[in-house]
C-alpha cells in the first residue's frame, strides 16, 4: 500500500452521549461500530456525500457489545443486503445475539448497588428500544486475526478486554489506523468516571495499545475527557494518543489506589449514593451521579471487588 486508507467518522447523537462509528474507504469498505437501532439510517446519507454507497459497505466491525455499539448492527446489515460480515469477540458476541444478555449484566454487575427496583426493566427497555435487532455474528474473533479488506488492505484485530470481557481494537495495517472503542476511558465521558469490569485486564490493554500497537490515529468510540474536563476530538494524532494512554493509565491508578484502601477497611453501607464505596468518591473527589447509566462508578467498583476478592 502507498497510499493511506481514508477512515470518515460517522457521529450520531444519543441523549447525553456522542456515538463514533467510522466508514473505512477500503476496496471492501468496512463500518466500526453502528450506534444505535436509529444510527444507521443517518450513515446512509453520509457515505453518498462522500460518494460511497451503504449497500457496498463488506464489513462490520464490533469494538465490543454495548447497545450503543451493536444497536444498530441488525439495520446495518439489512442496508448492507445482509452482505457484509459482521465481527464481533467471542466473549461479548451473547450481546449481539440476544437483549436479555444486556439484562443479565446490568444485574450481575452495576445493578448489585443501584436499590433501582425497576433497573433492569429499565435497561431492559432500553434494549428493546435501541437494539435494532438479534442476530448471529458472521465472524467470531478473539485476537490475533487479519481480516482482508480486499487490495491488499488489512485489519489486525488486537483483544484490549478490560472495558468488556470481549474488547478489542481494529488497526489498519501499515497505517497503524487504530480503532479502540470504549477501551481507552482516559477519565470517562459524559459520567465523568472510567468503566471498566476488569481492572487488570483494561491496565493491560492500555499498555498493550501503548508498547505495541502503538496507534498512528486513533479513533475512540465516544469524547472521553482529559484530567481538565476537556473532550478529546473524534480522531487523536500520535501526541494526543500517548497523552490519551498515559492519562488513562494515571486515572485507573488513581482509582485502584481508592478502592484498594476502600475494600481493605471493608466497603460499608450507608445512606450515601455511592455505597458501600462513598469512601471511593471522597478520596478521588467524584461528584457526578452514580446511577445515571451506564454507572461506569458501581460498573468500575465492582470490577475491583470482584478481582479483590481473588487475591484475598
Ligand atoms: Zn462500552
Amino acid at each position: 500500500m502507498t497510499q493511506d486508507v481514508a477512515v470518515h467518522p460517522l457521529v450520531s447523537p444519543w441523549g447525553r452521549f456522542g456515538l463514533y462509528s467510522f466508514f473505512v474507504d477500503a476496496p471492501e469498505p468496512a463500518i466500526v461500530d453502528t450506534g444505535i437501532a436509529s444510527s444507521p439510517a443517518a450513515m446512509a446519507p453520509a457515505l453518498q456525500a462522500l460518494g460511497r454507497r451503504i449497500e457496498d459497505v463488506r464489513w462490520i466491525l464490533l469494538t465490543h457489545g454495548h447497545i450503543d455499539h451493536v444497536g444498530g448492527a441488525f439495520a446495518l446489515w439489512n442496508l448492507t443486503g445482509r452482505r457484509a460480515r459482521v465481527v464481533i469477540h467471542e466473549a461479548d458476541a451473547p450481546m449481539l445475539r440476544s437483549r436479555a444478555a444486556h439484562v443479565a449484566e446490568y444485574r450481575a454487575g452495576r445493578g448489585r448497588y443501584l436499590r433501582d427496583p425497576q433497573g433492569a426493566a429499565r435497561v431492559a427497555a432500553a434494549a428493546d428500544a435501541v437494539i435494532s435487532g438479534e442476530m448471529e455474528p458472521t465472524v467470531l474473533v478473539r485476537g490475533g486475526e487479519i481480516l482482508p479488506l480486499g487490495g491488499g488492505v488489512t485489519v489486525s484485530v488486537h483483544a484490549v478486554p478490560g472495558h468488556t470481557p470481549g474488547s478489542v481494537a481494529y488497526a489498519v495495517d501499515g497505517q497503524r489506523s487504530v480503532f479502540t472503542g470504549d477501551a481507552v476511558q482516559v477519565h470517562g465521558a459524559a459520567n465523568g468516571f472510567p468503566g471498566y469490569t476488569d481492572p487488570a485486564a483494561y491496565r493491560a490493554g492500555l499498555t498493550r495499545l501503548r508498547d505495541e500497537v502503538r496507534p498512528r490515529t486513533l479513533y475512540l468510540g465516544h469524547p472521553y475527557r482529559r484530567a481538565d474536563g476537556r473532550p478529546y476530538g473524534v480522531a487523536l494524532d500520535e501526541a494526543q494518543t500517548r497523552e490519551a494512554l498515559t492519562q488513562s493509565l494515571d486515572a485507573e491508578r488513581r482509582v485502584a489506589a481508592a478502592a484498594c484502601a476502600c475494600l481493605a477497611a471493608g466497603p460499608a453501607e450507608s445512606d450515601s449514593p455511592y455505597s458501600p464505596f462513598a469512601p471511593v468518591a471522597d478520596a478521588l473527589g467524584y461528584t457526578g451521579d452514580p446511577a445515571l447509566e451506564p454507572s461506569p462508578f458501581f460498573t468500575t467498583l465492582h470490577g475491583y471487588r470482584a478481582q479483590h476478592h481473588r487475591t484475598v
